[in-house]
């Protein structure tokens, strides 16, 4: 009897958990694992921040997939999936080749959402994957050297859109990472414009009114500009302009006013529902028994109008449910329900602030910082055990610890 085959699209938090769920679940030579990503590095999405300030090394956000899968028990292919064919099974990838499945799972993230204002998608600077975010480096050091040459201001005006999570993190982060970055290239920091832009009454609008002050006041205190109550325009290589005739001379607006599911998936004849897949409560795809879909780029409904929504803890709880249930349709067993369990979420400000809420209890400041460090450490552990959060941090290859 041939073995089954499963594909898994996405070697995000989604697809690298699952992948790591079923070589502990699978009995060996109980079906062939094939995980699909387009680069062979895995990521840290919620660090993305610091790519872009440089104020963590590479190697800290991104990690060799190779290394953190048993080639044993799942095999790595780096390739981009340009479609799917869900009549005969199987998944084209750029370049040609055709990769056949009997379970697929799709966990291709998400995709930056622009909502069609002029000028955002060709000139401003995304949050959305660790290249993106090393452009945003390579553009700050890069108008740093041209001020030298023309001292134009706009080259040092550095404006983040958006005052959710990502966008209070870019901010704090920016506010830590710049007078470095000023020194190494001779550039005077007090030169230097923070501005973030937050069309909601307040950054963070949808947290405690105690949480939108202590951010506020931390964001102040670093000397960051906020624009609240006003609404982005438009967007182009010299300039933001803003609602009431204002208008921010910049060469980079960095983008991190909300996502949407990765829009790839549309054209494959899979059921389409607000851009994302919409799951049933086993994560399989509706209508279909081999087809599964968790992260962002998935719908799932925890209630008859609200969707969970695009967060790496959703991804992170899917991921061990959806490998449980890949195996136990192979194994003709019962599949198991997925439900959420909301445990909190944090958002840095730099290195030494943070706000948010964890259970009951409303996080800020060092606290805060250290819990949210604590949250990323767990989720090393869990990938790789404590010798890749010792890699990660102090640069030692796995093989020596
Ligand atoms: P992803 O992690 O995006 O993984 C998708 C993978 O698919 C990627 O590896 C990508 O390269 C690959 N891929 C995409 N297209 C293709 C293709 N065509 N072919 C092959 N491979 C492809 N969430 C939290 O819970 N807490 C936080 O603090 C938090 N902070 C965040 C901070 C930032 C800056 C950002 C941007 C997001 C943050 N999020 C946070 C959200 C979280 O990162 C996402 O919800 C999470 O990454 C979704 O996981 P995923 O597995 O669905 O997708």
């Amino acid at each position: 009897m041939t073995k089954p085959k499963i594909v898994i699209l996405g070697a995000g938090y989604g697809g690298i958990i699952t992948s790591k769920s079923l070589e502990k679940l699978l009995k060996s030579g109980e079906a062939d694992v094939t995980l699909i990503n387009k680069h062979d590095y895995h990521y840290l999405t919620t660090q993305l921040h610091k790519t872009g300030v440089g104020t963590a090394a590479d190697r800290q956000i991104a990690m060799s997939i190779p290394e953190l899968i048993n080639p044993a028990k799942t095999r790595f292919l780096k390739a981009a999936v340009s479609s799917v064919d869900i009549h005969s099974q199987g998944v084209h990838l750029e370049g040609g080749e055709t990769v056949t499945y009997d379970y697929l799972l799709i966990a291709l993230g998400f995709e930056v959402e622009t909502f069609g204002i002029p000028g955002v998608k060709e000139n401003a600077f995304k949050i959305r994957s660790f290249r993106s975010t090393k452009i945003i480096y390579h553009q700050i050091v890069k108008q740093f050297n041209l001020y030298k040459q023309d001292y134009d201001p706009s080259r040092l005006t550095f404006v983040v859109a958006g005052g959710g999570f990502t966008g209070i993190e870019m901010l704090g982060e920016l506010a830590d990472g710049l007078p470095k970055l000023c020194k190494e290239h001779d550039i005077p920091f007090e030169k230097i414009r923070i501005i973030g832009i937050e069309a909601a009454p307040s950054v963070i609008p949808f947290f405690p009114k105690q949480s939108i002050e202590y951010t506020q006041e931390v964001l102040e205190k670093r000397n960051i500009e906020v624009i609240t109550a006003t609404k982005i325009l438009e967007c182009t290589p010299e300039k933001v302009l803003l609602e009431n005739n204002l208008e921010i001379p910049t060469r980079t607006l960095i983008w991190s006013c909300g996502v949407k599911g990765n829009t790839i998936v549309h054209k494959w004849g899979l059921p389409i529902e607000k851009g994302k897949i919409p799951v049933d409560s086993y994560l399989r795809v509706k209508n279909s028994k081999n087809i599964f879909s968790i992260g962002d780029c998935s719908l799932f409904m925890k209630d008859e109008k609200n969707a969970l929504p695009p967060t790496a803890q959703v991804a992170l709880q899917q991921a061990p449910v959806c490998a449980k249930n890949i195996v136990a349709s192979i194994r003709g067993e019962s599949l198991k329900t997925f439900e959420y369990h909301h445990k909190g979420s944090v958002a840095s400000i730099g290195l030494m602030a943070a706000v948010g809420k964890v259970g009951n209890f409303r996080l800020s400041g060092m606290f805060g910082a250290f819990m949210k460090q604590v949250i990323e450490a767990r989720y090393l552990f869990n990938l790789g055990g404590p010798s890749l959060i010792i890699k990660q941090h102090f640069g030692v290859s796995r093989e020596q610890v």
